[in-house]
């Protein structure tokens, strides 16, 4: 039997969600795979750049599912990349924030599999932007940070710090330890009348925003009822978010 020639890996970010976001490399790399492994935030619309006949194998824990291991994920990328295959890993936003992007990778090289990251839109820059909101700003935000709301092993960021920091705080992540996030944010000095917004489901026919304040942001994603994927923007650039038709809830108390 012949040994098969190893085939490659690209790391794809399909972007926030809206799938003219996503990049021309992108679409031509999706239509070369001959499998892709998807994980869940990624639009389904995005599938129709793939070939006929191509696989597809959903990796992900929406719709029911039990999230598949990394590690499971990790050999069938190997599997499918030692077998000769042209492999897509789609992966929301990029591959690379937030993204296990960089444990895929090592895995990779732990086997000696050629791969490629093709750079999707982060959702912490595209959500924001779907509301108006310019992260940085010369007057108002001289810098941002990417934080996860959630660590893997509960291991506390310092939000004490980055209160201090100055920068533009966009959260992913945040929904469920908001109120952690929150009182570590006004522990570290931060006013409680900072402007704040959080954006769902950004870029899609679905998006909502709330605009409003520190103090007020756990109230107001309860009162809503705003769930996960939702991107958490503190600072004064949070101010700008616009109000569009039937996509913003705009709290009466900020003013
Ligand atoms: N690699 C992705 C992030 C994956 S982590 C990226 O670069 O965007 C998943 C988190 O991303 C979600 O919990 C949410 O905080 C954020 N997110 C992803 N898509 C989003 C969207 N359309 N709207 C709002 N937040 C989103």
């Amino acid at each position: 039997m012949k040994t098969p020639v190893a085939g490659i890996v690209w790391l794809v970010g399909a972007g926030p969600g809206d799938p003219e976001l996503l990049t021309l490399k992108a679409v031509r790399v999706i239509g070369e795979a001959d499998v892709a492994l998807v994980d869940d935030l990624v639009n389904p619309a995005v599938l129709t750049h793939l070939r006929p006949g191509a696989r597809v194998i959903h990796v992900g824990k929406r719709g029911g599912c039990k999230s598949t291991p990394q590690a499971f994920i990790e050999k069938l990328l190997v599997a499918e990349a030692q077998a000769g295959h042209t492999v897509v890993r789609l992966k929301g936003g990029d591959p690379f924030v937030f993204g296990r992007g960089g444990e895929e990778t090592a895995a990779l090289d732990a086997a000696g599999i050629c791969w490629e990251v093709v750079s999707g839109i982060t959702a912490g820059i595209a959500a924001p932007a779907a509301a108006g909101i310019p992260v940085t700003h010369r007057e108002a935000g001289r810098g941002v940070a990417f934080i996860t709301g959630h660590t893997r092993d509960g291991a506390a960021v310092d939000w004490e710090a980055l209160a201090r920091s100055g920068l533009t705080l966009v959260i992913y992540m945040g929904i469920t330890h908001c109120e952690s996030i929150v009182a570590g944010l006004r522990e570290g000095g931060m006013r409680a009348d900072l402007p704040a917004a959080v954006i769902q489901h950004a870029t899609l026919p679905q998006q909502r925003v709330i605009a409003t304040t520190l103090s007020r942001l756990t109230a107001d994603i309860k009162h809503h009822g705003i769930g996960s994927p939702a991107i958490l923007v503190i600072g004064e650039v949070a101010s700008a978010a616009q109000l569009t038709a039937q996509t913003l809830i705009h709290h009466a108390a900020v003013a």
